[in-house]
């Protein structure tokens, strides 16, 4: 198969895929999600994303009705049926089914939803152009839920400015991209804002922080402001399907370039982790 949707259950290419009309996520966006990417068929950090949506699920007192390990063997045998060993892996968790009123309705189980289809990683070497934006979402932006409105203006924004990504900022304090983490080298440290109600705990953020703690890079996870973003030696950002790209110009004025030294070092081990993990002949690959 060229991609594939699976719902409940069902499977097919996605383009045929229909689902119920009064599935809350269609009323609400009520619900979680998780995104990574696969290599050689093996699904890059599984455990992790999937310990993040039963915590995103919980926040939202959604309750699966599998295990994590039921969701892990059932996404490992999916991404086996799409004809690329590179995909984006995709998943969501809705409330469920039921006439649109806000309250929890009772008795209904929740929906599960995955979407491969065909990615592989873009160099990540390559700069990448970001803007600034305030940041008007809601304060629970720990939680991966479906609520995306703010991030999908953001990112049009981005792309009508000829740019990657847009970076959020609460007033001076920046908080992430719209669809990424940001992170800073200043003077040899890596900072991060910390992961507190306005960012997501990225995947990829965790890894970029053990990484440099393995480099002998300084971590701190402090806010930061766009004063210092604008100012700093090198700017980053960072997700599950762009691991971790650095900025050459912000809102049009160049930026970063001032550390590359490190900056490439961290790359490179990222993505070492990321070929070994998913490596046919590693044992790594096996989460
Ligand atoms: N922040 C937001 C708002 C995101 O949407 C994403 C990824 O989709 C991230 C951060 C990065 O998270 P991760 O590294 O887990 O992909």
């Amino acid at each position: 198969m060229k991609n594939l949707g699976y719902y409940n259950g069902l499977c097919g290419p996605l383009e045929e895929m229909r689902v119920p009309m009064n599935d809350r996520v269609c009323w609400f966006g009520d619900g979680v999600y998780e995104a990574t990417l696969s290599a050689n068929y093996i699904i890059f950090a599984l455990d992790e994303h999937i310990n993040r949506f039963f915590n995103s699920a919980a926040m939202l007192y959604m309750i699966p009705d599998f295990t994590k390990t039921q969701l892990a063997e059932l996404l490992k045998r999916l991404v086996q049926q799409v004809d690329s060993p590179g995909q984006l892996v995709y998943w969501q968790l809705t409330r469920g089914t039921a006439d649109r009123t806000h309250a929890f309705p009772e008795h209904t189980a929740p929906n599960l939803w995955v979407m491969l289809r065909p990615l592989v990683m873009p160099n990540i070497h390559e700069k990448v152009k970001l803007i600034t934006v305030e940041d008007t979402r809601f304060l629970h932006c720990n939680i991966k839920t479906l609520n995306l409105l703010p991030n999908v203006m953001a990112s049009e924004q981005a792309k009508q400015a000829g740019c990657a990504e847009a970076v959020f900022h609460r007033g001076g304090r920046v908080t992430e991209g719209s669809h990424s983490n940001v992170h800073i080298f200043k003077n040899g440290v890596l900072r991060t804002a910390p992961a507190d109600n306005l960012i997501l705990p990225g995947i990829a953020r965790a890894h970029i922080i053990n990484h440099c703690k393995k480099l002998g890079i300084p971590v701190e996870e402090i806010p930061f402001t766009v004063e210092e973003l604008l100012s700093a030696d090198e700017v980053m950002v960072s997700s599950s399907s762009t691991f971790c790209r650095s900025a050459s110009h912000i809102n049009g004025q160049a930026a970063g370039g001032k550390a590359p030294a490190p900056l490439r070092k961290l790359q490179d081990s990222l993505l070492a982790e990321f070929y070994e993990a998913t490596s046919l002949c590693g044992t790594a690959g096996e989460e």
